[in-house]
């Protein structure tokens, strides 16, 4: 039998300060307990301990030169976590409040994630602490060319294969490509998320929010309820954001909140295409804030230092960053007659939160399975990559659409009771579980 609190004492004692790696494992851990117990091959033969540490953590410098001249350093990560299914995969986040820990936990989601999407690949998380906050186009430039000078001796297309997250999008690709180009001389798939005209694939941008909202409806639906006309509270308004509200949108439903860290915006009547095409304009301006929606559009409300789950909501889809949503945000969403909460960033809900909406009967999925169409399309970037061949739009949005819905009948397979109704939580986890641990059975103890 697995003793999970003994399991996690020994972990926490060897990583000390790393509350968000040690969370996202006990969560795990807790939710495969029974399965682990039903099958005692997998801890007899150390799967548990093995597949619950990272292979190898890369921690480097980088120097680098802002526009006043002025020499600047900060860290690089590249946890590099699990290779039973494919080659390390992963995007990096640049963003100050990042460290080793964050990037553990975001490694070890990401192997499990990337099992649910069949696709043949590991798992792995990168970054740095710099603040793209305020930097000019330049300093940008120079940062991720100073970041690739060390992450080019770690990557490769068999090998680790990196993509954009918070703070990384297809303008920091391009840099971090150009330079990989020039160090190594070569064109190729080692990087996902490139420019279209350069190796990218048609739909990256809009993968995980559109991946997002069709496994919401593929979610509704096994549980008697469409998407259509349903009001649907988003944070954040980055990329996942903005797809999730331009695909929800289309559907029928209705996007009534979008946040930033100073606040959120209500739609009372929920947003209009234009609304969503400003998302886009405001998130180019790189500062972070919400608020100029509200002068652009008479009808819109900013809240200053509210958070989106304040506003009567069917469906609430946190967009943002880790631990966002926590059991008192939980508590006003069950009182406002919320039915549904979907993951959009990686582990958005506390532990307490998905504990209170769980005793509440909402039903709940968790990011590794609802915004896998991300790391997902990045997969079917490096098939393309692979034939020398770029699909259309269609094409791609087509096997999204078929890998999300493969994705929630793996959580229905793996999380449905006596009763009928189904743990997604349970599913997601049991299901990657199983592909990545027998992997490692199959590959022997390397
Ligand atoms: N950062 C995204 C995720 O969390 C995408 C990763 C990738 O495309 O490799 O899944």
């Amino acid at each position: 039998m697995i003793d999970i609190d003994q399991l996690m004492f020994k972990l926490e004692k060897n990583n000390p300060g790393q509350p968000e790696y040690i969370q996202a494992v006990r969560e795990f851990l807790e939710s495969i307990e029974d399965f682990i117990n039903d099958n005692p091959q997998y801890e007899d033969s150390g799967i548990i301990d093995r597949i619950i540490e990272p292979d190898r953590s890369h921690i480097f410098k980088i120097a680098w030169s802002d526009d006043e001249g002025k020499v600047q350093v900060n860290k690089g990560f590249r946890v590099q976590f699990n290779n039973a299914l494919g080659p390390y995969k992963g995007g990096l986040r640049f963003h100050p409040n990042v460290n080793l820990g964050v990037f553990k936990f975001l490694g070890f989601e990401q192997v499990f994630k990337n099992a649910l999407t069949s696709l043949p690949m590991g798992g792995a998380k990168g970054g740095s602490d710099f603040d793209p906050k305020g930097k000019s186009n330049d300093e940008v430039m120079r940062f991720c060319q100073a970041y690739m000078l060390e992450l080019w001796k770690l990557i490769g297309t068999e090998l680790d294969v990196p993509a954009g997250e918070m703070g990384v999008g297809t303008r920091e690709i391009g840099y971090l490509f150009g330079m990989y180009k020039k160090i190594s001389g070569q064109h190729s798939g080692v990087l996902t998320g490139k420019g279209i005209d350069w190796g990218g694939s048609q739909m990256r941008n809009h993968a995980t929010g559109y991946g997002l909202i069709y496994f919401t409806a593929e979610m509704l639906k096994a549980n008697n309820m469409e998407l259509k006309d349903k009001r649907i509270a988003l944070s954040g308004f980055g990329n996942v954001a903005w797809g999730a509200a331009q695909k929800a949108t289309e559907m029928g439903a209705k996007v009534v909140s979008i946040s930033g860290p100073d606040g959120h915006v209500y739609f009372e009547n929920g947003m209009d295409m234009e609304m969503i095409d400003y998302m886009l304009e405001l998130r180019s301006t790189n500062e972070d804030i919400v608020r100029p929606m509200s002068y652009e559009f008479p009808n819109v409300q900013f809240r200053q230092n509210k958070k989106s789950w304040e506003v009567r909501c069917d469906i609430a889809i946190p967009c943002a960053i880790q631990d966002e949503l926590n059991e008192h945000d939980a508590a006003i969403l069950v009182a406002n007659g919320c039915k549904c909460v979907v993951e959009g960033a990686n582990m958005p809900c506390t532990p307490e939160a998905i504990d209170y909406l769980k005793e509440n009967a909402i039903l709940f999925a968790p990011g590794k399975a609802a915004n896998a169409g991300g790391v997902a399309t990045s997969g079917l970037e490096m098939s393309q990559n692979a034939l020398r061949y770029q699909w259309s739009n269609e094409e791609v949005d087509k096997q999204l659409f078929t890998i999300m819905k493969r994705i929630h009948d793996l959580c229905r397979e793996h999380g449905t009771d006596e009763d009928g109704k189904i743990d997604y939580v349970k599913g997601a986890n049991i299901a990657s579980f199983k592909k990545v641990a027998n992997a490692m059975l199959d590959q022997g103890m390397i």
